[in-house]
């Protein structure tokens, strides 16, 4: 597998290379906790290696310290992303904090952030839980927010929920020295590779559409190896790891994540189009249909829509039929949620309508249901509303 070959083919193969050679098909699932050793002195020596956030082929000592099943798949996601390195964790909200920590503990204490961020990240930031401190501001404003104690850049692009686009090559320029995290979950490596427009860190809830079917919580940071040397100590001592059946599952993912993410992103296309006309809606958010898009950036608008509606968001969540009402994004069916009471629900109101973020605000993780269906079943609970 090389960098040379295109998407598709990376992600049906990528972190299997070995596998002919092994002789299996599937991927082996490695469900050991510890790794048992005669040679007491050589086992030391790797443990002295391995802390260090180093990785080779050799045999692992401790799963929390490193699992063959999971370097699969992180080497699966460093291709899809143009990176050298992945870094796998326990969820989306574990891999963010093992980027603070890592930042933080090099003293680079100070973050600047754009939102909207996912509700969780920004209660993260906003607290100071981790001993970060963050200046919220908008994309145009990050040069003046920078300060010597800076140690990230963090934003989404396209950000949850109201699907806004930043520029990340201007924003990558704009950060110089300081490294810039763009959380990729929305776009996917398929839709966009932030790593090749200039940012150092690329985030992922990889629960989301690179596992793909709703089973697997899991996190992913793509980066530089010697950052990733950081996090990976970091995850070593902090314990945010990835159970190897998770990265069973998110490698399994990623390999039809090309048709899946271009057959969603089909479909939210074509539901976008249909909701800007229907007379219950009052406004849609789909990257595709805005004339103003940074260029050469994402491909096509992606699997979600956000959209208002004139009347109660409650009425159309409760009557849904064939459309799953539930929180999260990036399954096989389509999953349509209300952010100001559930995904951004932590955020100070004000703050929330401030970036943008109404309560009458739905936002639909399109699947791969016919896109006839859930048009139907989208009438239907938008005609109960009234
Ligand atoms: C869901 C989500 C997260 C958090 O990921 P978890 O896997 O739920 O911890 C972070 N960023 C974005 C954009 C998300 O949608």
């Amino acid at each position: 597998m090389t960098a040379q070959h295109h998407l598709a083919t990376r992600a049906v193969h990528a972190g299997r290379e070995d596998l002919t050679d092994l002789g299996v098909h599937a991927t082996p699932l490695d469900l050991s906790t510890t790794y048992p050793s005669r040679d007491m002195k050589a086992e030391t020596e790797r443990l002295d290696l391995l802390i260090t956030g180093a990785r080779d082929d050799g045999m692992p000592v401790y799963a929390r310290v490193g699992n063959p099943t999971v370097d699969r798949a992180e080497r699966a996601v460093a291709s899809l992303e143009s990176c050298e390195a992945a870094v796998a964790f326990a969820s989306g909200m574990a891999a963010l904090s093992a980027c603070l920590l890592t930042v933080a503990a090099a003293g680079k204490s100070h973050v600047v952030a754009i939102r909207p961020l996912y509700g969780t990240s920004d209660f993260l930031l906003e607290s100071g839980l981790l001993g970060v401190t963050t200046t919220f501001v908008d994309a145009d404003s990050v040069v003046s927010a920078i300060r010597p104690d800076t140690g990230l850049v963090i934003v989404e692009s396209p950000a949850n929920p109201t699907l806004d686009e930043v520029d990340i090559r201007q924003l990558a320029n704009d950060c110089g020295d300081v490294p810039l995290l763009v959380d990729n979950t929305f776009a996917t490596p398929i839709l966009q590779r932030p790593a090749e427009l200039g940012a150092a860190i690329v985030l992922h809830s990889a629960t989301k559409f690179l596992g793909g079917h709703g089973d697997v919580l899991a996190g992913v940071v793509a980066c530089s190896e010697e950052f990733a040397r950081q996090i990976r100590n970091v995850r070593y001592a902090t314990g945010g790891t990835l159970h190897p059946l998770a990265g069973y599952l998110l490698l399994r993912g990623l390999s039809t994540l090309p048709i899946r993410m271009r057959a969603s992103s089909e479909s939210a296309r074509i539901l976008a189009e249909r909701l800007s006309d229907h007379p219950a809606i009052t406004a849609v958010h789909y990257p595709g249909l805005n004339p103003n898009r940074p260029a050469g950036q994402m491909e096509g608008g992606g699997a979600l829509v956000s959209f208002e509606v004139a009347g109660d968001p409650a009425d159309v969540i409760g009557g849904v039929r064939l459309i799953t009402p539930a929180v999260s994004l990036g399954s096989v069916d389509t999953l349509i949620q209300n952010p100001a009471s559930i995904s951004h629900h932590i955020m100070d109101p004000d703050v929330r309508h401030d970036v943008g973020i109404s309560d009458k605000l739905l936002r639909m993780s399109v699947g791969l249901e016919h896109v006839d269906d859930l048009w139907e079943d989208l009438c239907q609970t938008l005609a109960v509303m009234g």
